[in-house]
């Protein structure tokens, strides 16, 4: 092994940040994403972020979904330097392109920022996401956004994030005043306040203080916003959570910034303290133990599989997170699902319409390999041996639809359309047990639009979708009764690709009722 290159490895490693921003839709993801890549000289992007969502891309080879709806289907990557760190940011759709997708590209961050608007607070699609970070135990930071804007206070945020949400807090900075009051806010941890000045609150001044009880505040401030600041403060130093560092990276407490992200307030002290705070790179559980980042064999595992964002070509982009070891442009890995060695000669790491090919890349970093067909979500890449990854989670279907095909003549098409897409993790497909019925499940409505888009587009298949009124999807499972005919179940009974049963519930009663007449049956949320 050589001495040079294990050091180089260790301090890529050691400078890289992966974390995605988890929001509902207009809390402020776009505008914060473009914040924070304006403080990096952004190396990989294409178009600003807000050209992507204007349905400005009548040149990019998007499909033509995203072109009509101006929407990004599929999550892509952001890199960018920012002082000594190589910062990879995985957007996240949000609106009705929410898809699993979304939950599973989850998978390949590190760290999570989720955004609040102070006036709305938690909302729902901030606990899904939320939820999906909490099961894998990573780090979270939250960042509470417009307080430009009059909103609810801070105290009542915090008590929220418990109680809706399960975490605990640990505010890093406090703002003075709110709305059109607001004049900077307060950071905790170095003592200082970040101060809004002029006229336009354009400036922003930062200064050393002793204390929250300086001088310097309450002139700059006034009496009436030091006093208040002085009176929230005190009562955290004595009664909120202390900051404890070990807490924050197993996700039980998050801390919290207060700023705003269109005047570009609190963004910076916020991404300095995040940067310092956020894990590096993590290991990965492998079938061989945990694979750590700095192990100089490379291995990696396919989150996300897009197609045709090149129509002409109507190729697919298999996404791999990088777990461990250096990749080279060219290099051979082994495939180890397909048994295979592979040469990765296309790699990209692209945003958006440019696609740049990529000569090296380390752990922690995304790129895009160009798919052939040959790769599903969840296989190992690796130079380590027939290692495996543990597999992805997939994700609880909430809407459905009954699926017909309009030619008969077509169903040798359709069934390979539809066995392709759901390997893809596209869809998730059902059949009932007593009509043959076949049955789509998703998480977001747009997967059902790309879904017959593709159908035609690339299998060349009229799909007919008729959307059914279950909600949830529920694996059901009891030793003692293999036979799911024993099941005493109203609602309908399905079986998923693999044979197992799964009963759709049209609503929580449906599904009480249920479990109350199962006892010993389990009903789990995803595949066992
Ligand atoms: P996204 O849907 O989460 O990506 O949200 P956007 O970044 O598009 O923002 C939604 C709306 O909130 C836009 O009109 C933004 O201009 C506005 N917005 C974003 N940040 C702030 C902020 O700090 N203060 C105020 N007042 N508005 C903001």
């Amino acid at each position: 092994m050589n001495k040079a290159t294990d050091h180089k490895l260790q301090s890529e490693v050691d400078k890289r940040r992966t974390f995605a921003i988890i929001s509902h839709p207009d809390a402020g993801k776009t505008t914060l994403t473009e914040k924070l890549l304006l403080f990096g000289g952004a190396i990989r992007l294409a178009g600003t972020v807000k050209a992507r969502k204007a349905s400005k891309h009548a040149t990019s080879d998007w499909m033509e979904i995203e072109k009509q709806r101006g929407i990004s289907v599929t999550s892509s990557v952001m890199q960018f330097d920012y002082l000594d760190h190589r910062v990879n940011i995985l957007d996240t759709p949000g609106h009705q392109d929410f898809s699993e997708d979304t939950y599973r590209t989850l998978t390949a961050a590190d760290s999570a920022v989720m955004l609040i608007d102070v006036a709305k607070g938690v909302e729902t699609q901030t606990i899904k996401l939320f939820q999906v970070c909490a099961k894998r135990g990573i780090p979270i930071f939250t960042f509470i956004n417009k307080l430009d804007r009059e909103g609810r206070s801070p105290f009542d945020l915090m008590e929220e994030l418990e109680n809706v949400l399960g975490i605990r807090s640990v505010p890093m900075n406090w703002p003075i005043g709110m709305g059109r009051e607001l004049c900077g806010v307060y950071d905790r941890m170095k003592n200082q306040v970040e101060l809004f000045q002029g006229d336009d609150h354009s400036v922003i001044k930062v200064q050393k203080v002793e204390s929250y009880r300086d001088p310097i505040i309450r002139e700059m401030a006034g009496e009436y916003l030091h006093d208040q600041l002085c009176a929230d403060l005190e009562l955290l130093d004595v009664a909120g959570d202390p900051f404890d560092y070990e807490k924050v990276l197993r996700g039980e407490i998050t801390p919290v910034f207060f700023g705003s992200a269109i005047n570009n307030f609190g963004v910076q002290t916020f991404l300095d303290n995040f940067l310092e705070l956020a894990p590096k790179p993590e290991p990965r559980r492998s079938t061989a133990g945990a694979v750590e980042p700095t192990n100089e064999k490379f291995t990696g595992y396919v989150f996300k599989i897009q197609a045709n964002m090149n129509p002409a070509h109507r190729d697919r982009i298999a996404f791999l997170r990088i777990v461990s070891g250096k990749f080279e442009r060219g290099m051979s890995v082994k495939h180890v699902r397909a048994g295979k060695d592979i040469k990765l000669s296309q790699p990209q790491q692209f945003l958006a319409q440019d696609r740049d090919i990529v000569e090296e890349a380390y752990p922690g970093d995304i790129i895009g390999l160009f798919d052939p067909g040959i790769f599903r979500i969840g296989d190992t890449l690796s130079q380590a041996g027939d290692i495996e990854f543990d597999e992805l989670p997939t994700f609880s279907p909430e809407i459905f639809s009954k699926v017909t095909i309009k030619n008969a003549l077509k169903s040798k098409q359709f069934q390979k359309g539809i066995d392709q897409l759901t390997e893809e993790g596209m869809i998730q497909v059902f059949r009932t047990v007593n009509f043959d019925d076949i049955l789509l499940g998703v998480v977001g409505q747009l997967q059902f639009e790309v879904f017959e888009y593709r159908m035609k587009g690339e299998y060349g298949v009229d799909v007919q979708l008729q959307r059914m009124s279950y909600q949830f999807a529920r694996w059901i499972v009891d030793e003692n009764k293999p036979d799911a005919s024993k099941f005493r179940i109203n609602s309908t009974l399905v079986t998923d690709k693999k044979g197992n049963y799964v009963v759709l519930f049209e609503n929580e009663y449906a599904m009480r009722t249920a479990m109350e007449k199962n006892p010993t049956a389990k009903f789990l949320e995803t595949a066992p």
